[in-house]
């Protein structure tokens, strides 16, 4: 059937929102607060993230090079079957690497995919670790981590930028619901 009939349906488009940065950028918090958002507004959301991704489809998978490309190819799967469903999809993963994103990218139509960069310094990553992941890094228990033994390479042209060093987590949440609203992804009169 046609992805029309199903947005029509639910009176909204499509879309992937792929939020990516460091571990402790934000990526959680702001996807949760714009699911509940839009959730609010009427629209369909679900969120992907390492839990329901890694912990499932992906948990044959390491942190090395090789699986964390096909890690994201296979998230970049899913959301473009979800995306075609007529959902509105956000994406929260690190995705380090620009060449992976990228793939995810042109998989898809134009405009299904928007890249969110949730920005923050590592300084401030590492300030915030709620996880205290970075601080197992640095002291050797975790190797190849994002930011400190292996790279982040940020987004050249992202659709959005969020730097969360300025922006509170609702104020980025809404930053995102306006794109999505000013591209027409949520329908009329919203
Ligand atoms: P990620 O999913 O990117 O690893 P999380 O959302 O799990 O990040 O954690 C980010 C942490 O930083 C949370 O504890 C959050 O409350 C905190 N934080 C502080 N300031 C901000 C901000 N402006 N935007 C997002 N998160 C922030």
């Amino acid at each position: 059937m046609p992805r029309a009939d199903r947005e029509n349906l639910l009176k909204q488009r499509g879309v992937t929102l792929w939020l990516t940065g460091l571990s402790a950028s934000g990526k959680s918090t702001i996807a949760c607060l714009v699911e509940r958002h839009l959730l609010d507004l009427g629209k369909l959301a679900y969120r992907l993230d390492g839990d329901n991704i890694r912990l499932g489809l992906n948990s044959n998978l390491t942190f090395s090079a090789i699986d964390r490309a096909e890690n994201i190819r296979r998230i970049g799967e899913v959301a473009k079957l979800f995306t075609d469903s007529g959902m509105i999809v956000i994406a929260s993963f690190i995705s380090p690497y620009r060449r992976d994103r990228d793939a995810v990218r042109s998989g898809m139509k134009a405009g299904d995919f928007v890249e969110v960069y949730i920005k923050v310094s590592l300084d401030a990553a590492e300030k915030r670790d709620p996880k205290g992941l970075y601080k197992k890094a640095r002291a050797g228990q975790i190797k190849g981590f994002t930011g400190i033994d292996d790279p982040y390479e940020l987004p050249l042209t992202p659709e959005l930028l969020i730097d969360t060093e300025q922006t509170s987590p609702p104020e980025a949440a809404e930053h995102i619901i306006s794109y999505l609203r000013l591209g027409g992804y949520l329908g009329e009169g919203i």
